[in-house]
């Protein structure tokens, strides 16, 4: 692999910015010596690997903490709220914010935890509910965690002074729908995708940047010719680093069939063999 080195084409004319590919190891470890055995083997019966699986379960667990934590800082808002607990050096109103902002912070570092470990060990989507509920674990519990609140500073106490009433609604509320919007996953990965993304691409290097969702096959892609910083690794790293879909204008220069999600579609042939041919054909064809 890494001989197969797909260099910078000198006649290339359009290319933008100047691109520095960083190479990411994926979890799987494979020595080179094992290599050439590992892309013979049967991609298929080890979609998951043991360390993607206990990295994922030290995520989910870190996400649980945090999660737990938030619930704490919501019973504290509350306890400051109805004047149970009274920081002294800071006034009621600061510490119920404060409280508040804490909560919404848990929640949301949580369900970026429990997303990450969902990229790295997903599950089947077999059952569409129970594979919405997993995924979004982190919008149910944004739920428990701001919901309550409102309800008792809203319906359940009527003394409290209006002023407070009212910030500590707006705060939570805000907070409530950020903290939805932040957590939901919005490129979840089926324990199904992530397997055919696997069978299909083997060991192919794909390419993917910091802050995007899709993953490339062609490091000269169009779409990555904006970006300085590009990385590189196999389709399961890529999938664990939260690139869930195969981008379009890519799937289509190499014949890959994907659904409208980006996901690439079962039964679709492994193309192991045939793309780095075709990495260099795309590479080369804008000097004609
Ligand atoms: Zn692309």
């Amino acid at each position: 692999m890494a001989e197969k080195k797909v260099t910078e084409n000198e006649a290339t004319p359009k290319k933008a910015v100047k691109k520095t590919i960083t190479k990411v190891d994926s979890a799987k470890a494979t020595t080179p010596a094992e290599k050439p055995a590992a892309k013979t083997a049967a991609k298929a019966a080890t979609p998951v690997t043991a360390a993607d699986k206990s990295s994922a379960k030290t995520k989910r667990i870190l996400a649980v903490i945090f999660w737990v934590l938030a619930i704490v800082c919501e019973v504290l808002a509350v306890l400051v709220f109805i004047g149970k607990i009274d920081l002294k050096f800071m006034s009621q109103m600061a510490q119920l914010i404060a409280f508040l902002v804490l909560d919404f912070i848990l929640v949301v570092v949580g369900a970026q935890f429990w997303k990450q470990a969902n990229h790295m060990d997903p599950v089947s989507e077999q059952n569409q509910v129970k594979f919405w509920l997993w995924n979004n674990m982190g919008v149910i519990v944004c739920c428990f965690a701001f919901i309550p609140f409102l309800i008792y500073v809203l319906f359940i106490d009527k003394n409290a002074d209006p002023k407070m009433k009212k910030v500590a609604s707006i705060v939570a509320a805000v907070a409530l729908l950020l903290g939805i919007g932040i957590s939901y996953d919005w490129n979840p990965v089926s324990e199904e995708g992530k397997a055919q993304a696997e069978v299909t691409l083997g060991d192919t290097s794909v390419y993917w940047t910091q802050f995007g969702s899709v993953y490339h096959l062609d490091p000269d892609c169009q779409h990555l010719n904006r970006s300085s910083e590009v990385f590189e690794g196999d389709v399961a790293t890529a999938i664990g680093t939260g690139k869930t879909r195969l981008c379009k204008t890519c799937a289509k220069n190499f014949n890959i069939e994907i659904a409208d999600n980006g996901a690439i579609l079962s039964g679709t042939a492994p193309i192991t063999e045939a793309v780095e041919e075709i990495v260099e054909d795309i590479t080369e064809e804008p000097a004609a």
